[in-house]
């Protein structure tokens, strides 16, 4: 935060500074382009007054007057053909003056001293308090011939209203400056509070507070934070969740088959209660093994799109080959099975689309009553095709089918609680289907039944 501080700081003043020195500088050219004729002008114009003036009344005492002059604002300097020199005013800092520039306007010449004063980038000429930078005018009084030089006194210039523009710039420079440093510390907070956040978020604390109030993209910067901070949260809480609901679910068949492996070592038990040891051992087994499967399946579909292999195939005849697989259970259960299935070919991962179908449909007879019946139809409509599973089973609440699609979320009834599952199968479904652009609904009444439809694209 400090450094940022003191750049924010170092850049806006110098920022500042360079904004000076140019408009110095331009001001300067202006000066010497515009200005400085027209001065050398006005000041010439003064002078030749003068020496008309003193010409024209030769009673007046010469030294007085130019005294008089000197006091509204120049400094002068006269001299006589025989070296006698007079200063009048403010003394010049530099009087040097070369012989020849004096012997010209003694012989009558004027001299643009002012005018053709040497150009200074930094400097402006009105500074220069020199003699090479005045006006000279020849000047004649009572038959004496003078060189009268001339310039105005800076210190006239500089008057009360430029003392006064003066103390503004002064005080606008300094104020700047002091809302520059209290600007900046407010401009910089929120960086230096989301920084701590950051840390903090870092070492695991996601309930960071960031109170701020602005509209700008600092605070569009930490409501961004915020979200990012709850979304954390929430992957972490999944994550945990996740772990110790695959711990539960592998810990319970573990204890169980160990169980009855410790009740199968004992030799005096019934021949028909091996046998149904056996028979729970095996079906843990499974479960385990299924829950495995589905892990990794789950695993690999979360790493992207990748794990795909797309190609033209015919999702009715797919279909039609798993519910042969299930004739058994259907028929066991007395389901009513009627499809409608024409052979439209899509694109899309065979091996993923018929999981999705595998779930969906032992789904459909898992949670059917006995002798109850089921739907199965697939429809094309513009770009994409439907396939639907209507089922008349136990059904879910509007609760519960908001939540199917979680990792391990079952329908916590203490019907469906007695049926084996692993509460991951929709959850895989939801996201092959979206891996495929497609998209899964749900319609479900308690007691009458669930509908499932899935929307993929043809291609
Ligand atoms: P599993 O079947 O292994 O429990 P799923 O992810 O396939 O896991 O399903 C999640 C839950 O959704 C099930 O436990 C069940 O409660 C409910 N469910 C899924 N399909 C149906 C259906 N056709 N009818 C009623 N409930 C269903």
């Amino acid at each position: 935060m400090r450094t940022l501080y003191v750049k924010f700081i170092v850049i806006t003043t110098g920022m500042m500074l360079i904004s000076f020195l140019f408009a110095f500088l331009i001001s300067n050219t202006y000066y010497h382009q515009k200005i400085k004729p027209y001065n050398d002008q006005k000041n010439t114009n003064v002078a030749l007054n003068i020496a008309a003036f003193a010409n024209e009344h030769p009673d007046n005492n010469l030294g007085v007057y130019l005294e008089n002059i000197s006091e509204v604002g120049y400094q002068l300097y006269l001299v006589d053909s025989l070296g006698n020199e007079h200063y009048f005013g403010e003394p010049f800092r530099d009087k040097s003056l070369p012989a020849s520039t004096k012997e010209r306007v003694l012989n009558g010449q004027v001299f643009h001293g002012i005018l053709h004063f040497p150009r200074e980038t930094f400097v402006t000429g009105f500074f220069f308090n020199e003699l090479r930078n005045s006006i000279g005018v020849p000047l004649k009084h009572n038959g004496v011939d003078y060189a009268l030089f001339l310039r105005p006194d800076i210190k006239f210039l500089f008057g009360e209203m430029h003392v006064l523009f003066g103390w503004i710039l002064l005080l606008a420079i300094s104020l700047s400056i002091l809302m520059v440093l209290i600007n900046t510390r407010y401009l910089i907070k929120p960086i230096s509070t989301l920084t701590k956040a950051t840390k903090s978020l870092a070492n695991g604390h996601y309930n960071v507070e960031l109170a701020s109030k602005r509209n700008d993209e600092l605070g569009q910067l930490s409501e961004s934070f915020l979200q990012m901070a709850k979304k954390l949260e929430q992957m972490d809480d999944m994550r945990k969740e996740f772990i110790s609901n695959i711990s539960h679910d592998i810990q319970s068949p573990l204890s169980n088959i160990k169980g009855y492996t410790n009740l199968l070592d004992d030799d005096s038990i019934k021949k028909e209660d091996r046998i149904q040891y056996v028979s729970i051992i095996n079906s843990e087994i499974r479960r385990l093994s299924s829950l495995t499967k589905q892990l990794l399946l789950l695993a690999s579909l979360d790493r992207n799109e990748d794990v795909m292999q797309k190609k033209w195939f015919k999702v009715g005849k797919q279909i039609k080959g798993l519910i042969h697989n299930y004739q058994w259970a259907i028929n066991e259960k007395g389901l009513m099975l009627s499809y409608s299935l024409p052979d439209i070919e899509i694109m899309g991962d065979p091996a993923f689309l018929a999981t999705v179908w595998d779930n969906l449909l032992s789904n459909g007879i898992k949670y059917n009553v006995p002798n109850g019946s089921m739907e199965i139809s697939i429809e094309e409509r513009g770009n994409s095709v439907f396939v639907k599973f209507v089922d008349t089973g136990l059904g879910m609440s509007g609760k519960e089918v908001d939540r199917i699609f979680e990792r391990f979320y079952r329908a916590d009834t203490s019907r469906t609680r007695s049926i084996e599952g692993t509460g991951l199968g929709l959850s895989i479904v939801s996201s092959i289907v979206k891996l495929h652009n497609g998209v899964i609904t749900v319609k479900s009444n308690e007691k009458q039944g669930s509908t499932f439809i899935v929307e993929l694209p043809v291609k």
